[in-house]
């Protein structure tokens, strides 16, 4: 029988886990359900009393705590993510794909003499354990079986619900929870800090709502002969803070950043959707200015909710690609938006 183990790690706030962590425990609960399989939450963090909510889960609880692992670096996690796999005993390892355990996941599988899938999007199975990830920029969707154990599977952001225990009623502080003792190497990196872009410079936002995509029209001659780009870097941004909305742009468009031609300043080719860029998960998607070509939209296979304004009818979007098309001129449509978005503005 497979024993499971699900790695979590608590936040930045110290006081609760990340959301991705507990993503990872609802696949893992369902999971263990369905093979009526043994299930440990193993938590990293500064205090291990965080690993208390999770005692309705029924799952063995087990911590690795204490300063230094407070802070995500890569000799302390793997240390701790080994241990936990070791006390745990575990067949099949399901973690988060976020930034912190995606760096040391493989290192650990490594150390086990185990093997790893990353970017997993579904676990399905009753006998065996059926692991889903996309190949090929989101267009093949394949299902793996392994013998090889343990087995590390790295989920995906963004792909299970965020786990919430069934009673508020529970004390957390009752849950018994192991501590695992780490004999840690010596530690060559000390955390310092954090030091992240501020806040206006942040147009990539994984957790917003809605996608707001910016396509090489925004930079064009319009149809009065004139090109206005900052008048469309202004429209953009007053809509992102408006709206909270991440920032998306077609390949064309950060492109043009290498070719001379007028710019929006605050694109980079992390921005891009599409076959060659991301394809980020959002409960809606508006493009604008943007022709809406197979593979730009390729990007938006997890989008559920389309909408597009581009000036001609017979665009990629116009053709079964977006659920809603507006005839329009987005430079319009965008400023009549931003003032009800951000009336306080004239
Ligand atoms: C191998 C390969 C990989 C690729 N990968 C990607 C990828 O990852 N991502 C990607 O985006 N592309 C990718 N492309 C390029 C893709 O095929 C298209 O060329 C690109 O997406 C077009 O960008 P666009 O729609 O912004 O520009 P355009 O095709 O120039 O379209 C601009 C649109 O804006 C409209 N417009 C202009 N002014 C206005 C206005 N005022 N109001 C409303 N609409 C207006 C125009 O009518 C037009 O439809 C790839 C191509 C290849 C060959």
């Amino acid at each position: 029988m497979e024993s499971i183990l699900v790695l979590t790690h608590v936040d930045d706030s110290g006081a609760a886990l990340a959301k991705t962590s507990l993503e990872a425990v609802s696949a893992a609960l369902n999971l263990a359900t369905r093979l009526a399989a043994p299930l440990s939450i193993g938590v990293v963090g500064g205090d291990a009393a965080v690993a208390g909510q999770l005692a309705q889960t029924g799952a063995r609880l087990l911590a690795v705590s204490g300063e230094a692992f407070a802070q995500a670096r890569y000799s302390s996690d793997a240390a701790a993510c080994e241990a936990l796999c070791r006390a745990a005993q575990a067949s099949i390892v399901i973690a988060p794909g976020c930034a912190r355990f995606a760096r040391v996941a493989a290192g650990v599988a490594f150390r086990l003499g185990g093997v790893i899938d990353t970017h997993i999007t579904a676990i399905g199975g009753t006998e065996n354990v059926e692991a889903s990830r996309w190949f090929y920029r989101q267009r093949l969707e394949a299902i793996i079986g392994r013998e090889a154990r343990p087995w590390f599977l790295l989920v995906d952001p963004g792909t299970h619900p965020v786990y919430k225990a069934p009673s508020s009623q529970a004390d957390p502080s009752t849950a018994t929870v192991e501590e695992i003792a780490v004999e840690l190497p010596a530690q060559r990196t000390t955390v310092t800090g954090v030091r992240s872009p501020t806040l206006s410079g942040e147009t990539i936002r994984p957790e917003a709502k809605l996608l707001f995509v910016a396509g090489a029209g925004w930079t064009k001659k319009q149809p009065d002969g004139q090109v206005r780009s900052s008048d469309a870097a202004q429209l953009i941004l007053d809509f992102l803070r408006g709206s909270g909305a991440s920032l998306g742009s077609s390949k064309s468009l950060v492109d043009q950043t290498g070719e001379n031609q007028q710019v929006l300043p605050f694109l980079t080719h992390l921005n891009q959707i599409g076959q060659t860029g991301a394809t980020p998960r959002h409960r809606k998607g508006l493009s604008t200015c943007c022709y809406g070509e197979e593979p730009h939209v390729v990007g938006w296979r997890f989008i559920s909710e389309r909408r597009a304004i581009s000036l001609d009818p017979n665009c990629g979007w116009a053709r079964g690609k977006a659920d809603v098309v507006y005839i329009a001129d987005a430079f319009q449509v965008i400023a009549e938006l931003n003032k009800l978005l951000n009336p306080g503005q004239g």
